[in-house]
């Protein structure tokens, strides 16, 4: 029997709706809580802003819960006597290592002293929510084997910070639990883990995906799998670019305008933006030159051209925003069309100009923006079925 759609008009939908409407943003450095992600590549595509998160509104405020048990925590350990320091006493910000020239970094949730079973110790703290499974799993495995990320996270803390201990204090969120343990200082680990960031900063494409099954688990709850698996190139900004470097003090440095990029510049990009071929996942380059890639698609061999430049021996050109905005998928079709059009074998824009979009990027998203010919009714007619059918289908999700 058919069941009737649960109304999407309710508080509790408005309030995930609310953190649905949250920007959700890149992060500026690689961080000390991914490094010890199973995949080497998912930390690579996070610190080169390969995609932008796209976390439900449900997980966005499971997040919040997080941060807001955090503040409980600490309240509780000065409760019982302990010593505890959450923020810099220089900065007032949060407790912050970092290294790699400021490439690598992350946020302590504090340092402790006077702890019941270490009170002379100096401590990292570090805290984390859990689901009852999850939970239930850490008690019985110990958090070395039952959160490997965690551990690895605060075996970075510890190293960075010289200190040789850490208290993880877990909740489980359904019974409000708590599991303390100990963790110490493993220096053979912080070095694997050290020399695994730099590594990985010093890489000018993304290390191999840890698996080439769509349907392994890792892939299938991680953020870029639409990239690895599902023919989606990379988003168009400076991280993503082939002539930006990461120079000192977390700077990043554009070899094509030889200037310094300030945080909003990386997300902005530029016009004369030029993919790293190996975040367009479904084609090999096969030429180019300063300003240009040529492609061949791996699935059906039609060539294609990245960047400012054209070349008019390879096929059409796309913008870097036009090839994340087209699946790979629909590059044969897309690339027929483009054929049709006049110019599209030659330079897209200018090179040093504002910010232009090309044609690709134009293309209407919504009905009411789909330039018609206003003497031609039956295009304005089909037009209007469009809008009609469209708002019906909102009103119909709402
Ligand atoms: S989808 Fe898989 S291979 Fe790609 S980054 Fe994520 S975990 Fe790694
Ligand atoms: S060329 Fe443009 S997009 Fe590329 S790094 Fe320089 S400013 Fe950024």
């Amino acid at each position: 029997m058919a069941t009737i759609p649960e109304s999407q008009h309710t508080t509790a939908a408005a309030i995930v709706r609310w953190y649905d409407s949250k920007p959700q943003e890149h992060r500026p450095h690689m961080g000390a809580s991914l490094i010890g992600h199973a995949c080497e590549r998912s930390v690579w595509l996070t610190w080169r802003w390969a995609m932008t998160p796209e976390f439900s509104g449900r997980i966005l405020r499971l997040f919040d819960t997080g941060k807001r048990e955090e503040a409980r925590i600490l309240e509780e350990l000065r409760g019982i006597g302990a010593q505890v320091w959450d923020v810099d006493p220089e900065t007032g910000d949060q407790i912050r290592v970092s290294a790699l020239n400021g490439h690598f970094s992350g946020s302590l949730d504090g340092i402790a002293k006077g702890l019941p079973e270490a009170p002379k110790s100096t401590a990292v703290l570090e805290f984390k929510t859990h689901s009852n499974k999850s939970f239930n799993d850490l008690v019985k495995k110990k958090v070395r084997e039952g959160k490997p990320q965690h551990f690895d996270q605060m075996t970075v803390y510890m190293g960075l910070m010289d200190i040789d201990r850490a208290l993880y204090i877990a909740v489980n969120k359904d019974t409000d639990d708590l599991y303390t343990e100990w963790v110490h200082l493993d220096t053979d680990r912080f070095a694997v883990l050290m020399a695994r960031a730099e590594r990985l900063v010093g890489m000018t494409e993304p290390p191999p995906r840890i698996s080439d099954d769509a349907a392994y688990f890792v892939c299938k709850m991680c953020s870029f799998w639409k990239h690895c698996h599902n023919g989606l190139a990379a988003e168009a900004n400076c991280r993503t670019c082939c002539h930006a470097t990461p120079v000192e003090n977390a700077a990043w440095q554009c070899a094509k305008h030889s200037k310094e990029l300030t945080h909003a510049d990386q997300l902005a990009g530029c016009n004369t933006h030029l993919m790293i071929p190996a975040l367009v996942p479904y084609a090999e380059p096969v030429d180019g030159g300063e300003n240009w890639v040529a492609y061949k698609h791996k699935a059906n061999g039609i060539h294609f051209v990245n960047g400012p430049e054209g070349c008019a021996d390879y096929g059409p050109v796309f913008s870097s925003k036009e090839l994340h905005n087209c699946n790979g998928t629909l590059m044969a079709d897309v690339i027929a069309v483009k054929n049709e059009i006049p110019g599209s074998k030659v330079a897209s824009g200018t090179t040093n100009g504002p910010d232009h979009t090309t044609m690709w990027d134009d293309l209407a998203t919504n009905p009411d923006d789909i330039p018609v010919k206003q003497d031609h009714p039956a295009k304005q007619e089909e037009r209007k079925k469009i809008a009609r059918t469209v708002k019906a289908m909102e009103s119909f999700k709402k």
